[in-house]
């Protein structure tokens, strides 16, 4: 690999994007158009993708006159690794591309729908096909990449489209804390099959979470409040949990949760309370499988085996049910139930081949900050 490659990858694993599960496919066509980073254009002018000069690229580049194997031609001039990919992204948000973000659930899909427009000239294999054939060189090229010691803070790059701008009131609640049991909340429930404890890895990612919508807002332009029910090792009851949310007005209460069972159940899933104890249970139904549909894609990204267990009804009664989305203390009445919530049930730690992932693996931080901005990314769509 040369060194402009390496530099490329490196800087591109680092970073987070919109659409996570996109990273190596969008590398293993920069790989096609550049030649592995050996074109003029590549090694020149940052310009990997082989992508055309248009006016409205000037935020990220410069026009440069180029002979290239179909011609000369007014190409992009990227000042340095950042501003291509960002140039990239942008490239791609443009008329052109247009609807290219309903198909974004897969590289295949993705590169399925753009490549014909990318490169509209017929070849055998097609394009899509011939960048298909570098995606696992391009996973493993980014799976090999040195993450730092924590890639969170790296910038989102793709920007949501223009005229998205949403605003609201955001409330995580990291599940458990302490050391003793508080008005309903026990310390910790799950333990990890290292050892790790549930009450630390929902802490660690309501912190993400937040990181992630803070990012999101800054690139959209977006309005959010967000607020965590605790942000240290303390167990709070769940009451005073829902009724973080009454007192800060929220519009989403989201309560963050690792399970363990057998050492061989596993997935995904999302609770919410059921309809008689429920005043707004269709919004909530409709919030979580939102929720849990983008948790379970993120996982699916890393770990394709990862079991969809779907939106779950509570239907405990009493003190022992999910007291922690309580209407009233959410502040929902018959007549204004504006909160919508949900708890999601990540994973089961207690299974290996999950706390290799989230916890264990020297992606596992990667694995993690990518699961928070796809639940970011749900929660603002959410609004
Ligand atoms: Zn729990």
């Amino acid at each position: 690999m040369n060194s402009l490659l390496r530099d490329l990858v490196n800087l591109y694993a680092a970073l987070t994007i919109e659409f996570p599960q996109l990273k190596a496919v969008t590398l293993a066509q920069w790989l096609l158009e550049s030649g592995r980073a050996t074109s003029a254009l590549a090694q020149d002018h940052y310009n990997f993708g082989g992508i055309k000069w248009r006016e409205e690229m000037q935020p990220y580049a410069t026009k440069v006159s180029y002979d290239a194997s179909d011609g000369r031609g007014d190409y992009c001039d990227f000042g340095n690794l950042e501003d291509f990919i960002r140039g990239y992204w942008f490239f791609i948000d443009r008329p052109p591309y247009a609807g290219w973000r309903s198909h974004t659930a897969t590289g295949q899909e993705f590169i399925e729908f753009i490549g014909p427009i990318y490169a509209p000239a017929p070849s055998t294999p097609s394009y899509a096909q011939k960048v298909l054939n570098l995606l696992s060189e391009a996973a493993g090229l980014l799976d090999d990449a040195p993450l730092g010691d924590d890639a969170s803070d790296g910038p989102v790059v793709v920007s949501p489209p223009a005229g998205t701008a949403k605003s609201g009131v955001i409330v995580l609640d990291p599940g458990h804390g302490g050391t003793a049991n508080v008005g309903g909340s026990s310390a910790n429930n799950a333990t990890s099959f290292s050892g790790i404890l549930e009450k630390q890895m929902t802490l660690d990612l309501a912190r993400r979470v937040q990181q992630a919508l803070g990012d999101l807002a800054a690139a959209g332009g977006h309005d959010l409040k967000v607020f965590l029910t605790r942000s240290s090792d303390v167990n709070i009851g769940i009451q005073a949990r829902a009724r973080t949310a009454k007192a800060k007005n929220a519009d989403l209460f989201l309560s963050l949760h690792f399970n363990a069972f057998n050492g061989q159940s596993s997935g995904t899933e999302a609770f919410i309370r059921s309809r008689p104890r429920n005043v707004n249970y269709d919004a909530d139904l409709q919030f979580a499988t939102r929720v849990q549909s983008a948790v379970l894609r993120s996982l699916r990204t890393h770990r394709p085996a990862t079991r969809d267990r779907g939106v779950k009804v509570d239907t405990t009664s009493g003190p022992g049910g999910l007291g922690v989305l309580n209407d009233p203390d959410l502040g929902n009445t018959e007549g204004d139930a504006r909160c919508r919530a949900c708890l999601v049930e990540t994973e089961f730690i207690d299974v290996k081949e999950v706390d290799d992932l989230l916890n264990r693996n020297p992606a596992a931080p990667a694995v993690r900050r990518d699961l928070a901005l796809a639940i970011a990314t749900a929660l603002i769509d959410a609004l």
